[in-house]
């Protein structure tokens, strides 16, 4: 009967969803980029800026911590 398009609406479907997780791997990767934040003292690269405080609370408790607003850009 029917089984040779069945078996290939399965791979289209499964091909889709490939595509969809690729896709949403892909952003967030662009996302996690776009969070970077350097510490301005050891110029350590950070995921966001609550590291980042934590960060310099712990490695550099002598060190101004910069505003959030000062690394958006
Ligand atoms: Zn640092």
């Amino acid at each position: 009967m029917a089984r040779g398009a069945q078996k290939e609406q399965a791979r289209q479907k499964a091909q889709k969803e490939a595509a969809k997780r690729a896709k949403g791997a892909s952003q967030l990767g662009a996302r996690q980029a776009g969070l970077q934040i350097k510490c301005p003292t050891c110029m350590s690269l950070m995921a966001n800026y609550k590291l980042l405080v934590q960060h310099m609370e712990a490695k550099h408790p002598k060190e101004k911590i910069p505003s959030e607003d000062s690394f958006a850009s």
